[in-house]
């Protein structure tokens, strides 16, 4: 069956045909790839096509696609179980391997998504503090928790529903949304109103409005005031963890959180997210204290297994130089050929994230997000889909690279990115 078939029959079946909003390609219009297999930094669909992976599974596949270690030890897992809903020795060994990773985690539960994750950070925080309100910045996109679904980043602005349908105008004004990269408006809203906060979550690298760096002193600010109102900084590092180095962007900026939110990476491809914390936070959870939060799956041995090997093998060969200068060398590419072609358009980047905004001027906030050409981000997917490059299938989506993405595929990317930009200048 063709892709156009199985979108179609999944149409019937399935919600827009997709089980996460993003993949049905809303935002640049066409027939979302159904994959096959992938290996490497390739994909395949359906129909024998192959496409440089610059997705990655939306981050988790920083190794790449079966990546042997990760292969041999989830499949060495499932041969003694899948899941035993009782603790694993596997959980230690996860548990250890990211506290050592994260000065500000003593203790972490593991969860089966990042959505989990940073909805327990936030009860957590709410119960440590006997204080309701969260606040939470434009674009940051935490997972689908009702209460985070307030101006939300990636597929809420992919979709044009920052507010939801299905939340309740009560559980949302439970959160104040401030401007990203706004110091000054922080500092007045939590001289006004820091008393009633609970936590203030953020991305210290947005990653789901495009790429969007922290200025300089926004995070130290965040950190400074949420002490002196006496509430929690939650770090929501889901998609920056063990990303730009062995931890957190938190040890890059040498701040330390009071909750930490991962996923993504730390599944090595399988279902996991994880929050972790002081002791003294992280003991108010059940059974140790009130704050009641369980899953089935959690910890689940096959997810552990991946996320373990994963770790190991970035922890041994530490690629975070490397893949910095890969990218680094990508989107000098990018923006040069730009140039060249006469195409307006610029580049953020952080280690192996970054995004492509069309458009005049250089984007630092969801402002300047919102009006960079999702038209023009929509022509240019799709001749890179053609030439066998697949982007993220919206312009508020990062694009990584990984381990598997050598000069030569970076080459032939950047190959496609020239014929690209010069078929649609
Ligand atoms: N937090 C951030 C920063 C994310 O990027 C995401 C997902 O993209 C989430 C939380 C939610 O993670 P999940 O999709 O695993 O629920």
């Amino acid at each position: 069956m063709k892709n156009a078939a199985l979108f179609e029959q999944a149409k019937k079946i399935i919600p827009g045909g997709v089980n996460s909003p993003v993949r049905a390609f809303g935002k640049v219009g066409g027939t979302p790839r159904f994959i096959s297999r992938a290996e490497g930094a390739w994909l395949w669909d359906v129909e024998g096509k192959r496409y440089i992976d610059h997705v990655l599974s939306w981050g988790p596949m920083i190794l790449g696609h079966l990546h042997p270690e990760v292969m041999d030890a989830v499949i060495g897992q499932a041969k003694t179980g899948m899941s035993y809903g009782a603790p694993t020795k596997l959980e230690n060994e996860m548990a250890e391997i990211v506290c050592d990773a994260f000065e500000s985690m003593d203790q972490v539960r593991f969860v089966s998504s990042g959505t989990e994750a940073t909805m327990s950070a936030i009860r957590l925080a709410r119960g440590y503090k006997g204080r309701d309100i969260i606040v939470k910045f434009e674009g940051c996109y935490h997972g689908h928790v009702d209460s985070l679904l307030a101006k939300a980043g990636s597929g809420a602005l992919t979709l044009g529903i920052p507010d939801t349908p299905g939340v309740p105008a009560s559980v949302v004004s439970q959160s104040a949304v401030l401007p990203y990269n706004d110091t000054e408006g922080f500092i007045e809203f939590m001289r006004s109103h820091g008393a009633e906060v609970a936590a203030v979550i953020v991305e210290p690298v947005a990653g789901n409005m495009g790429v969007i760096q922290a200025k300089e002193g926004f995070l130290e600010t965040l950190r400074k005031e949420t002490l002196e109102c006496g509430a929690l900084l939650i770090f929501d590092e889901v998609i920056t963890g063990f990303r730009f180095c062995f931890g957190g962007m938190q040890r890059l900026v040498d701040i330390q959180p009071d909750i930490t939110c991962l996923g993504k990476i730390i599944g090595g491809g399988l279902p996991v997210g994880a929050f972790g914390g002081r002791r003294e936070i992280m003991s108010l959870l059940a059974p140790d204290g009130p704050v009641y939060q369980a899953g089935t799956l959690s910890g689940n041995p096959m997810a552990m297994a991946a996320g373990l090997a994963t770790l190991r093998v970035l922890k041994r060969e530490d690629p975070y130089g490397r893949l910095e200068k890969n990218m680094n060398m990508f989107m000098d590419g990018i923006v040069s050929i730009a140039q060249k072609r006469q195409v307006a358009l610029s580049v953020n980047h952080t280690g192996s994230m970054g995004s492509i905004f069309f458009g005049p001027g250089q984007v630092d906030n969801y402002e300047a997000v919102t009006v960079s050409d999702a038209a023009m981000y929509a022509l240019f997917f799709h001749a890179m889909l053609e030439r066998g490059v697949y982007l993220a299938p919206s312009p508020y989506e990062a694009l990584f690279i990984g381990v598997a993405h050598g000069d030569d595929i970076l080459g032939a990317s950047l190959d496609a990115v020239d014929a690209s930009l010069s078929e649609i200048a």
